[in-house]
């Protein structure tokens, strides 16, 4: 059996033999004593939990739930303090049933928080302040109309149990529906230990609260400490490496996901607008400062959410123009690849983008003379660098806009000039070849001893018929082919 369940056996147990004792005596203290122990063991596990668990957005639910057990027990603490210590019964102090309420402030913040997003600070800090509104708009609606020192009447008290398992139902439904959403097993360890928690708390508080109301010599002590069956669960599931609760949801889908990711933040003006809204006829002052905190909230956390979203796209925008710039250049010379040339290609010929697409086309082959005997005899870093700066040199010939240089293969770069005929051709050509020659890089196995391009182009007209760029490529490669075999470091064409 795992440490965690006999811990929480342990605990069942001794609670029961602790009572049994107490049978023949006074119960009361041994189970004030009991109903504090339960929440303050779940307390010292959900921070354990919480220390160690690797998810952030999960170690802080955890946190939430540590602090709600913390001002639960305090209630606890001051229920001890009242009843017992002092021997007040008939009443509960006002004080103390606030220390109860607060008790869903974390719960509140935990349901409504944007689960794994960042958010700015004061989203978080509207957040707090919106949950304490809503917990004191409650406490307000549930014991604001009742004297401070005289008991309900009971239309009063039945109101009042109405509105306080109204709130610890809202708060397991929630409880459920993030379970139901969660998706990672750390996420639904969480939200299914908390559904347990809150579905039993809800169960027990309401129970007790009606039967005492009810019946009140019949609910002793004894009895209303089987609300610590609502915490002992946490300790249970909660235990660092402890299995958890098997879901009875199916993973969620991303549409079920993103709906309960998206309403969450708006739970929280939500929820305070209705009570806000029922709380006016009680006390106009407040249920009015209510409905404003309400409407400013949601209206300052959609202005958040737009500029996060433009944020987000522009920055999206940025990544992937610098994506495709990555896609489209040629690591080693840093000019455009082939794939550069396609999109190159499709904007030219886009009637929509441009009114007149050019008439004549022409394209030229450069490939580098005797390249690999260079490279045997100097090394691919010399053959690299010398690439670099006759790729350089290349790109430094364009004149217009829309020229454009690729790195074809290997030591083989493809110009393309849109709007050059075969009247341009020649000397753009021997532009090309004569920037290299310029260069006057090294070369022992070249006959002039430094490196040089061999050039084939070939245009294309309008009046010849439609333009095929994969023939043009062709032609150009074949002028090329002509231009080695007439002893390289020239220009051959193809009109
Ligand atoms: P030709 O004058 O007929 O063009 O002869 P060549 O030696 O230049 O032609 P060949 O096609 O036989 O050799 C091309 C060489 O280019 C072979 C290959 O090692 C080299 N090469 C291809 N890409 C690179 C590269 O990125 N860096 C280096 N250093 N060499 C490369
Ligand atoms: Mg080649
Ligand atoms: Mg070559």
């Amino acid at each position: 059996m795992p440490l965690s369940l006999r811990v929480t056996l342990g605990f069942l147990v001794a609670q029961a033999l602790l009572l049994a004792a107490g049978v023949a005596g006074d119960t009361t203290l041994p189970a004030y004593l009991v109903v504090l122990a339960a929440p303050l063991l779940a307390l010292a596990v959900t921070l354990w939990r919480a220390r160690v668990e690797t998810e952030p957005a999960v170690r802080w639910g955890w946190t939430c739930v540590a602090a709600s057990l913390g001002v639960w027990s305090l209630g606890q603490a001051g229920n001890l303090w009242w009843e017992w210590g002092l021997g007040q019964h008939a009443l509960p102090h006002r004080a103390i049933l606030m220390l109860f309420q607060l008790w869903a402030v974390p719960l509140l913040l935990l349901l409504a928080r944007p689960w794994r997003e960042r958010e700015p600070h004061t989203a978080f800090g509207l957040d707090v302040i919106q949950a304490l509104a809503v917990s004191l708009a409650w406490f307000w609606l549930t014991w604001g109309s009742l004297a401070a020192d005289s008991p309900p009447d009971a239309p009063g008290l039945s109101s009042q149990l109405g509105l306080i398992d109204a709130q610890n139902l809202y708060l397991g439904v929630g409880m459920a529906v993030c379970w139901s959403a969660a998706v990672s097993s750390a996420e639904r360890t969480l939200f299914g230990a908390m559904s347990l928690h809150v579905g039993l708390y809800t169960l027990g508080a309401a129970l007790n609260n009606h039967l005492t109301t009810r019946w009140p010599e019949a609910v002793t002590p004894a009895w209303s400490s089987l609300i610590t069956l609502a915490f002992l669960p946490l300790v249970w599931l909660a235990w660092p490496g402890a299995r958890s609760l098997p879901s009875p949801w199916p993973l969620p889908s991303r549409r079920w996901e993103f709906l309960v990711r998206s309403v969450s933040p708006m739970l929280l003006s939500g929820t305070l607008l209705l009570l806000s809204l029922r709380l006016v006829r009680l006390d106009y002052g407040w249920g009015v400062a209510g409905v404003l905190l309400a409407a400013g909230a949601s209206a300052w956390r959609s202005t958040l959410a737009q500029v996060q979203h433009r944020l987000k796209s522009e920055s999206l925008r940025r990544q992937r123009r610098k994506l495709a710039r990555i896609a489209w250049t040629d690591a080693l010379t840093g000019v455009p690849n082939r794939h550069h040339l396609k999109q190159v290609m499709a904007r030219l010929q886009q009637p929509e983008r441009r009114r007149h697409p050019p008439r004549d086309w022409t394209v030229m082959m450069v490939d580098v003379d005797h390249f690999k005997p260079l490279n045997d005899q100097r090394g691919h870093r010399y053959g690299d660098a010398c690439l670099r700066q006759v790729a350089q040199a290349l790109s430094g010939t364009l004149a217009r806009p829309d020229d454009v240089l690729v790195r074809y293969g290997g030591e083989e770069f493809l110009a393309l000039f849109p709007a050059a005929s075969h009247r341009d051709a020649p000397g753009l050509a021997e532009r090309l070849r004569s920037a290299v020659e310029a260069l006057a890089l090294p070369h022992p196995a070249s006959p002039s001893g430094c490196v040089t391009v061999s050039v084939g182009w070939a245009s294309h007209s309008e009046q010849t018929g439609e333009l095929d760029m994969d023939t043009l490529i062709a032609q150009a490669d074949l002028a090329l082919y002509r231009a080695k075999c007439e002893g390289r470091n020239r220009v051959v064409g193809m009109a």
